[in-house]
């Protein structure tokens, strides 16, 4: 199955530890076939927080849903992540944004995730991979989702300069 997953860290050395949590996916049954470029972010629902590295990669896993889950949490607890405040400073945060056409609902999981229509620090780095693909629930692409949100002034590039290499 194709699927997406975001990747974003606001602690510590940011781009360093979303490319080892990128390394670390192949030994939990995450084949890693593309990344987006990196993006700088303004961080939400908690404020006075460092700012986010985000991005998003595509993969091909054979695991289900729940065992996805469980292979990017332990992702996550390798790199050191605590549970913690709610949306507050992580070392490593891994999304299931989406797996392949599936839409599900459960107490431990939504796919799609139900943050990434609303967030420009996923359909940016979402419309460098995958401009076309389109949701499982709203029928429209990513590149119209992101045309949605208006001007986005608080997603850069980082390292800042670099162009995107998917476009
Ligand atoms: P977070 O603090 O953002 O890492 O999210 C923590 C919890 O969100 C996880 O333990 C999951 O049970 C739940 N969750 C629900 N939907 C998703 C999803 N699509 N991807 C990742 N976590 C999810």
């Amino acid at each position: 199955m194709r699927v997406y997953i975001g990747l974003g860290s606001n602690v510590g050395q940011r781009a360093e530890q979303i490319q080892e949590s990128l390394e670390r996916m192949g030994a939990h049954g995450i084949v890693v076939t593309a990344v987006s470029p990196m993006y700088e972010t303004e961080p939400w629902g908690v404020g006075n927080q460092p700012r986010f590295i985000n991005g998003v990669c595509q993969a091909e896993t054979e695991l289900p849903p729940d065992a996805l889950l469980q292979a990017v949490k332990a992702v996550e607890q390798e790199l050191g992540r605590q549970p913690g405040v709610r949306w507050g400073p992580r070392i490593i945060d891994l999304d299931i944004l989406l797996y392949g056409d599936l839409t599900m609902h459960t107490g431990m999981l939504t796919i799609p995730h139900p943050g990434m229509l609303w967030r420009a620090s996923v359909l940016v780095p979402m419309v460098d991979l995958a401009s076309d693909l389109s949701h499982p629930l709203t029928g429209r692409t990513m590149r119209e989702h992101l045309d949605d949100l208006g001007p986005v002034p608080d997603v850069a590039l980082y390292p800042p300069g670099l162009p995107p290499r998917n476009s």
